[in-house]
């Protein structure tokens, strides 16, 4: 009997017998076909063995997106391991917690990182791979001939994922092979890829957004990819023409809308462009439809569900909602223990085959978000129209209690962005000596500009006075992580005394 992976199968089905293809366009030119990349993952998941990692090992890394790291993720899932990517701006501190948590038998850092990587792990064996695919990891590799995969089940694990761990310690999202491998099928299918299909794949990849939606979606469709190390809106613009769909953060549409080479003409072989992992401003969908005549497909997920819900490909893509749950996922929105009405705010729950297993020897946190019968607590403010479509309103950590009143800033936001001379704004409640808290709005302004007083003027006749920000402050950009994330975390330690001083 042949053994079975049950991830590495899925993946590779769509390539079978078409190994000699191209299955990434890198920016020099040079091209990997399925069968290289496999064969390279083959040889990796071999140098993972000498170094002693056997099935149900983390192999923890933190390098610079190259296919040689894909084929460490692919390498990792076929020597049975638990693959368990970095961020590559985390900081040595930071990646020793990682290392401490999760206690990896590998560890793979860029050369430059080498010393600070080796101090922090421990007894991990610490190999190297660089921005060009070369190091100490695929020395080894090199020097091996490729294995087969290890027997691996629907339910074993196949990934960690630290969330990026806005309030308190980063936890680790236990996602199994089936996780992933039936979210990628379901994805494939919605989205409508095949092996025709040319995928810009600008995303960093030790996210859920680039490593599973964009990689495992093209592989589970035998599609192509370009494959570019990072955004780069020349690279993105260069490929557009011969390129059939973009996966993006709302940023990168900001970006490329401000680049006048993004033209109807440009972007007429494409078929799909799809944007998540952060809100997309109704503005940028507006202006990416006049300018390309594309609708941009939004979506919504998280690490510990992968993707949960996603505008339709056939029906109308409802600018800022994230769609109808996936097939097979079933949503919810609660309020007190009980699902609410129609159009209500409450809490986002999520079910089904994309749910995780888990947080990393986290137990009594996996209890206090995942219900023993499925619902997993997203933490997300949302509602459900009456139509099913769901809206993300913020995280619930977010959320503003000035004078015992709840206030979404997403209400706010969405009115200020509205106004003329605002690009965007980010409203946060920071402590107030009355109200507990104080809604304060900081807003970006465009063009023109505008004034705090005009913004007031505005928002007066149109917002319960409770809501009205009590402090307006113009800021020339929002603080924004990798994903495109406003952290808003940030903004709350930067304004939090604005009401307090003097
Ligand atoms: P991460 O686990 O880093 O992928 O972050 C997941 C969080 O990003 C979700 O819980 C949401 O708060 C947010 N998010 C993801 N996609 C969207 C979207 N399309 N609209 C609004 N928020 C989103």
């Amino acid at each position: 009997m042949t053994e079975d992976n049950h991830l590495i199968r899925e993946l590779r089905a769509a390539s079978l017998g078409r190994e000699g293809e191209v299955f990434a366009r890198l920016p020099g030119g040079e091209t990997v076909s399925f069968g290289a990349l496999f064969e390279g993952a083959g040889r990796m998941a071999a140098a993972l063995a000498e170094c002693g990692v056997a099935p149900g090992d983390r192999v923890a890394v933190q390098v610079a997106k190259t296919i040689e790291a894909i084929q460490l993720y692919l390498g990792t899932v076929t020597a049975g391991g638990i693959f368990l990517p970095l961020n590559t701006a985390y900081t040595g501190p930071e990646v020793a917690y990682f290392i401490g948590d999760a206690t990896p038998r590998v560890v793979v850092c860029d050369p430059g990182r080498l010393e600070e990587t080796r101090a922090v792990s421990g007894e991990a064996r610490v190999l190297t791979l660089d921005a060009e695919g070369h190091g100490t990891l695929r020395d080894l590799a090199d020097r091996q001939e490729p294995v087969a995969p290890v027997a691996r089940a629907g339910a074993d694990l196949a990934a960690i994922l630290y969330t990026s761990g806005t309030t308190g310690r980063s936890k680790g999202a236990m996602l199994s092979h089936a996780n992933l491998a039936s979210n990628s099928a379901t994805l494939r299918d919605y989205w409508r890829f095949t092996a025709d299909d040319v995928l810009i794949h600008a995303l960093p990849i030790f996210h859920t957004h680039g490593l599973f939606v964009a990689t495992n979606v093209a592989l589970l469709s035998g599609a192509q990819v370009v494959f570019l190390p990072g955004f780069d809106a020349d690279a993105i613009l260069d490929a557009m023409p011969g390129a059939t769909a973009l996966m993006g953060v709302p940023t990168f549409y900001t970006r490329l809308l401000a680049d006048p080479r993004l033209t109807r003409e440009r972007a007429a072989n494409m078929r799909l462009f799809i944007s998540g992992s952060a809100p997309l401003l109704v503005d940028t969908h507006e202006q990416w439809e006049a300018r390309t005549g594309h609708r941009i497909l939004e979506r919504y997920g998280m690490t510990e569900t992968n993707m949960s819900t996603s505008n339709p490909y056939d029906g109308e893509r409802r600018a800022g909602t994230v769609g109808f749950p996936l097939p097979g996922v079933e949503a919810r929105v609660m309020l007190e223990g009980k699902e609410v009405a129609p159009g209500e705010i409450g809490v986002l729950e999520v079910r089904g085959p994309n749910v995780f297993q888990g947080y990393w020897q986290m137990p009594e946190k996996t209890a206090e978000e995942l219900r023993p019968d499925g619902w997993f607590i997203t933490g997300d403010l949302a509602k459900i129209d009456a139509d099913g479509y769901v809206t993300i309103v913020g995280r619930e950590k977010d959320l503003i209690i000035t004078g015992g009143f709840n206030v979404y800033p997403k209400e706010i936001e969405s009115l200020i962005d509205d106004l003329p001379g605002v690009l965007e704004s980010a409203v946060i409640g920071v402590p107030h000596p009355d109200f507990g808290e104080g809604v304060v709005a900081v807003v970006v302004p465009e063009g023109e500009g505008t004034s705090p007083e005009a913004i007031m003027q505005a928002l007066s006749g149109q917002l319960a006075k409770f809501k009205q920000p009590k402090r307006i402050v113009v800021a020339d950009a929002l603080p924004r992580n990798t994903m495109g994330k406003v952290q808003k975390k940030a903004l709350r330690e930067e304004h939090a005394t604005i009401f307090t001083d003097g």
